[in-house]
Formats: structure tokens, sequence, C-alpha cells
């Protein structure tokens, strides 16, 4: 019998990282969650966390962030390590032992970008995406967060971490130290590269002298800062021998500081963008380098290993989108694998507003002590109608407890919106989605009926029925509105209407802000092809203009900035691409009337032609339940989730939550 040969061989080749030999490349990189900050409680949330994710196979990972002392905390209630913290952390340590696996404690410490008023930094200069300005530290507060960081790795030993991840990209503390952009300082902290390299430098020293020699130390370097006056690539090279010359035993890559303009990890970055930064840094070190951002398949994962782009892989938020992402990749089954999407939404989104961290693909995530199901006590016949992202995650988790399930679709496939919003550069993302549900759906039985309209009738017999039918466009009131130049974001996306040169898109929500980007971005495929990417956002030398495929102008009724959409981490790229693709964005409009001529508004009192070959529609959506009224009417109990229940500021997120929600209780 020859033996089977695996299914991403280079992927799982076990790799020596200092002492220890790790079973394969992947490591489960770090996610500040918000758990971080909510002490006993949030450590215990995070032990279930990490542990489903040691059950899944991950065999290396790192926490979110701990600053190794109170100044430099993330936010006003961060967490910083103290003492006592070791016996609190090894409900964690121990909960991913049980599995084999491996877990490091990440340090960070945020120097400028923490959000409170005793900040510090190597100068007093106010980061652009901060309000408060740092104090300077001197050479007592140098040496005694030296010697913080050497204490808190301690602490990490002593709650059983198998080491140490020192956050020194991004543009936090360390970086801020290595990079002439935030280091301002005369003295043997500042000025020449080994001055401001001496930091990170003393450090990596203190936290290998205070901890055992098979204790992990992983240095995160800023492989490309992506700022003005950011550190140059030789230095950054001069550093990667520097670390490992003090005792850091791997080397994980920083991709762009936190004020970068230029995206990194969200839709418009094409799957392993950045990986070729960290290649050319292969061979110049003796330890390993692990590459990160935008690895989101095995796949994909397995080519950078195989290209030689680095020894190992860091994903982070496709850990969020399924706990057993490594061992579904180890048994040669991606299929199965809930593909994170890159969308933020639900992961760094809420955690920039204050709220737990979770996954939009994923609700169980950050949750898995609080969003259980069992199987059925009873097995029941239940009838779905409509086979979107909310019937779909109702019909899989419904179907996985033991029900029997009948999902319900008028059109020839299933996806509901997202086969719409899978037209927009960066959201093919959502075909992995629909895949997943196909396949989930196939393997649990899920009877799916397509081209199949439910009526009262086909629903009777079943013991639960749940409308999920969804939304259609809002065709707002204005006169003329029927005019042949009018299409709905249905219209263009689905393909069925082709818009003309110079184009008005009514509303500038969510899907207003994505049909804009749909449509000066045609043609460009920036967000597949890392070439065409770093041409684009101007990382290379031949960055090039893009003529944009046509020239729209984005209405809105409200008045207030426009152009973002709801991404709180992403809205900024979005509104970079429409304003580089010189997108005219009118608030404050009131629509008068269509005609020939175009689209007639008046802004602020004054009338306004807007000269337009087509208009779309973009003025939110309507809820399609008059299946669901027909049934309450006949007296027929039933449940109705998604944007058949409320259409307005239904997103993705809720879509997903509701059904599965609906699905774990029914
Ligand atoms: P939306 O965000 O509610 O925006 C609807 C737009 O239409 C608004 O700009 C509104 O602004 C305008 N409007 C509403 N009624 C109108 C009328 N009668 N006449 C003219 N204009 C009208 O809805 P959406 O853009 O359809 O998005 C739907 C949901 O999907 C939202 O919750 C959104 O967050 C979500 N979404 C999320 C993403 C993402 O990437 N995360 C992307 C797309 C959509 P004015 O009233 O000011 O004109
Ligand atoms: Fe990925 Fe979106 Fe989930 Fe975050 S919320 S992990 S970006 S799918």
């Amino acid at each position: 019998m020859t033996p089977q040969t695996p299914a991403y061989p280079h992927l799982f080749n076990p790799l020596k990282v200092g002492r220890q030999t790790l079973p394969n490349r992947i490591l489960m990189g770090s996610m500040h969650t918000g758990l971080e900050e909510q002490g006993v409680e949030g450590l215990a949330r995070l032990a279930a966390f990490y542990a489903e994710r040691a059950r899944g196979g991950c065999s290396l990972m790192v926490t979110g962030g701990f600053s190794p002392n109170s100044e430099g905390r993330l936010g006003s209630e961060g967490g910083y390590l103290v003492d006592e913290d070791a016996e609190h952390h090894q409900q964690v340590t121990e909960a991913v032992h049980r599995d084999g696996s491996r877990i490091l404690l990440q340090l960070l410490h945020a120097g400028r970008y923490g959000y409170h008023t005793d900040i510090v930094a190597p100068s007093a200069i106010r980061a652009p995406i901060n309000k408060n300005t740092p104090r300077e530290m001197d050479e007592d507060d140098i040496q005694r967060t030296i010697a913080d960081y050497a204490r808190a790795a301690q602490i990490a030993q002593a709650a059983g971490y198998d080491g140490v991840e020192l956050m020194g990209s991004e543009g936090y503390l360390i970086n801020q130290f290595t990079a002439p952009r935030t280091n301002k300082r005369t003295d043997r902290w500042g000025g020449s590269f080994e001055n401001r390299a001496r930091f990170p430098v003393q450090v990596i020293k203190a936290v290998r002298a205070a901890t055992d020699p098979q204790f992990i130390i992983m240095y995160r370097l800023s492989v490309l800062d992506i700022v003005e006056d950011g550190s140059p690539f030789e230095e950054v090279a001069q550093l990667a021998r520097l670390a490992e010359a003090a005792g850091a035993d791997v080397l994980n890559s920083g991709i762009g500081w936190h004020e970068a303009r230029i995206p990194t990890i969200a839709q418009a970055v094409p799957r392993a963008g950045w990986t070729w930064a960290t290649k050319k840094l292969m061979g110049t070190v003796s330890i390993p380098l692990i590459a990160t951002n935008r690895i989101n398949t095995p796949e994909t994962a397995e080519q950078v290993i195989a290209d030689g782009d680095a020894d190992m892989v860091s994903m982070a938020r496709p850990f969020l989108a399924d706990a057993g992402f490594a061992d579904k990749a180890r048994h040669g089954t991606p299929e199965q694998i809930n593909t994170c999407i890159a969308c933020n939404q639900a992961c760094l989104d809420h955690y920039f507003k204050g709220k737990d961290a979770t996954c939009l693909v994923n609700p169980r995530a950050c949750r898995e002590t609080m969003l259980t199901w069992k199987v059925a006590e009873q097995a029941r016949k239940i009838a779905i109608v409509g086979a979107g992202v909310a019937g779909l995650s109702c019909a899989v988790t419904a179907a996985e407890r033991g029900h029997d399930v009948t999902l319900f679709e008028a059109a020839g496939q299933i996806g509901g919106q997202f086969l719409l919003a899978r037209h927009i550069p960066g959201k093919e993302e959502f075909n992995e989605t629909l895949r997943y549900y196909r396949n989930r759906a196939e393997a649990f039985g899920v009877s799916v009926k397509l081209n199949t309209r439910a009526d009262a009738a086909a629903l009777a017999g079943f013991d639960e029925v749940v409308m999920a039918t969804g939304v259609k466009p809002r065709v707002p009131d204005i006169d003329g509105i029927d005019h042949p130049c009018v299409m709905t974001y249905e219209d263009l996306l689905s393909g069925a209407r082709e818009p003309g040169k110079r184009v008005a898109v009514i509303g500038a929500g969510g899907v207003g802000v994505d049909v804009a980007v749909h449509l000066v971005e045609r043609g460009l495929s920036s967000h597949l092809d890392p070439a065409q990417f770093r041409a684009t956002w101007g990382v290379a030398e031949d960055a090039a203009d893009h003529e944009p495929a046509h020239d729209v102008v984005l209405l809105q009724r409200s008045t207030g900035k426009m152009g973002s959409g709801p991404g709180k981490t992403t809205g900024w790229v979005h509104r970079l691409v429409l304003l580089r693709a010189n997108t005219e964005m009118i608030a404050d409009v009131s629509y008068r009337r269509i005609d020939d001529d175009g689209l007639h508004i008046s802004v602020g009192g004054k009338d306004r032609l807007i000269e337009c070959d087509s208009i779309v529609l973009c003025a939110g959506q309507l809820s399609v339940n008059a299946l669901a009224d027909e049934l309450k009417a006949d007296d027929r109990p039933v449940h109705v989730i998604g944007g058949a229940s409320f259409a307005g500021e239904l997103d993705a997120q809720r879509a997903i939550e509701e059904g599965t929600l609906l699905g774990a209780r029914l």
C-alpha cells in the first residue's frame, strides 16, 4: 500500500521553531476579541474559544494583545498583565493543552495608539487616528518598560503559555521606536538605525533572559510600514537579523500601520496579496518566517509555502470563521470550510465599536459558552421558504440538530442577495459562503427544492414553517421613475441591464456605495491579482492610474459624509476608491424628476441637472412577506426571519445570526 500524499504537503510538513517541533505550518494569528479586557469571565470565554480551535486541529495559536504595563493598554478598560493573572490565564492554557496544541500570549504595548490619556511613546507626536498626544518616554520609562516586558513574559510562562509574541508592527510602541516617523529622539534610543533598533533588541533580550530556553519568542516584525517616514527595507532586514541574534525563535510579519491608507486586510486585497513582502526577507535569517494577511483557504496557504514566500502562514480571521479549519485542511476536505470573507464586519468593526468580536459567517465565534445547540429531542418536519443566507443558516443548523428540513427556493440557485453582492469587487468571497452552505445542506440531508415557489398548500403538513423570503429593492416615488434609463441595483448586478457611461446612483447606503465601487472598478481586477493591486494602490514602482469604467454621481437626501458604506474599518477604502475615480458625491438632495435629459435634483434650494445615461436605484429595500401574512391570517404558526421580518438595516450578519439562532431552538 502506498502512503497517501496529504492534500497540502507543504502545509502539513513539520517545522522546528526554537526548541519545539510543530506538526504543521499553520499559525492561528492574534485576533483581539474584546474578551481580553473582561477579566476572569472574559478569560473563561477565551478558554472555550481557543479550546474549540485546538479541538479543530489548530496546533499553534496566539492570543489577542495583553499589555506589559498600564500605559500600554489599548483602551482605558484595557487589560495589562499583573502577577495574579498567571493563575487566571491557566484556564486558557490548560484548555488548549488538553488537545495537544500550543498557545502564545501576545504582548502588545499600544504606545501612542492607546485610546486613553496616560499614553507614552518615543516622541510626543500624536497619531492621526488618536485624539490624545502621548508623553515622551524618558530613560527611566524605557528601562521600566523593558523590565515590564520581561516580567509579563514570566507571568505568561507561569500561566502555562508556550511562548509570547512580541508585537513589533502595525504602528504600536515597538514599531514607534523603529520608524523615523515617530522616533525623533536624539539620545541612544533615536537617530541612527542602531539606536532606533535598540528598544526591540533590548526587549527581546530581556524576555529571553527571563524565560526558559524552550519558551517560544515570536517577534512580529513590521515588514512594511506603508506610512511616510517608515523603515526602508534594508532596515527591516537588519532588524530581522538583530531580532534573531537577540533570541527570537521565529519572525511573524506585520503589514502596514493602522494609520496606513492602503488596504492590508480588506476585501480590496487579493488573497495572499502581501506575501511578496515576507518573501523579500527569506534567506535573511535562519529562523522561520511567517507570512500573513488575506490567506483564507488551505490552497492559498499551501501555495505561499510551496512558492517559498514563507516557512509558515498566519491566519487569524479564518479561525473565527471556522474552528475546524486545520483539521478540514488536513483531511483534504476544504469544501467543508466556512471561509472568512474578509468583511471585518463582526470581528474588527465590532471591536472598534466596543462590542465583543464574533464572525459574520459564524455567529458562534467568541460565544462558544453561550451559543450552543443539542440534537433535537424530537425530529420534526420543518419547511423553510427562501434560500438566502437567513434561510440557509436556519436550514443547516436545524438539520444538524436532526430535524427533517425542506428548503424551498423560487430561483434556480441558492444565495438570495449574496448572488447579487458577489459581483461587487472583493465580494466574490461570498461564493465561498454559498459553497459552504451547499455542502453543509447536502451533508445534513436538507431537501433543497430549487425553482419552487412555495404556497400555502405546499407548506401544509410541516410541523414548523420558517419564512425567509427576503427583500426587494425599494422604488422611490420620483416623477419619471418609469423612464427607460432607470434600473434597480438588482437589474444591474444580476446583469439583466447594462448601464451607460454616465451613471447616477440614487441612495448612498451600503448598497449604493457598493454599486458605485462596482461601476468605477469594472474591468479592474486589483482585488484578485496581487501585481495589479500593487500597481493600483501605488505599492509598486509601476503604479498606474486606472481610467474608471463609468462616470458616477452618488446621491443621498440626508446630509453628512458619503461614500464609506457601513464598515468602520473598511469604509475608508471604499471612499478612497470613489474619490480616486473622481466620483461626485452629493448630499442634501431633493429628487425632482427624471426625463430624457437626466436626473433633475435640487441641492440646498438650487436646481441642478445631473446629465446621465443611466440611473441606478439603491434606495433601500422592502420586505417580501405576502406569503407569511397569508399564513398568519390563516392562523398558521410561522416564524419570519431576515429581511422578510424587517428590511431596514438588514445585513448579512443579522440574517445569518437570526437564521442560526432560530435553527438552534426549533
Ligand atoms: P440603506 O443603508 O438603508 O441605504 C438606503 C439609501 O437609500 C440611503 O442612502 C437613503 O438615504 C436612501 N433612500 C431611502 N429611501 C429613499 C427614498 N424613498 N428615495 C430616495 N432615496 C431613499 O440600505 P442599503 O444601501 O440598501 O443597504 C441595506 C443593508 O445592507 C444595510 O443595512 C447595509 O448596512 C447593508 N450592507 C452592508 C454592506 C457591507 O459591506 N457591510 C454592503 C451593502 C449593504 P437618504 O434617505 O439620505 O437618501
Ligand atoms: Fe472574516 Fe468577516 Fe468573520 Fe471577520 S467577520 S472573521 S472578516 S468573515
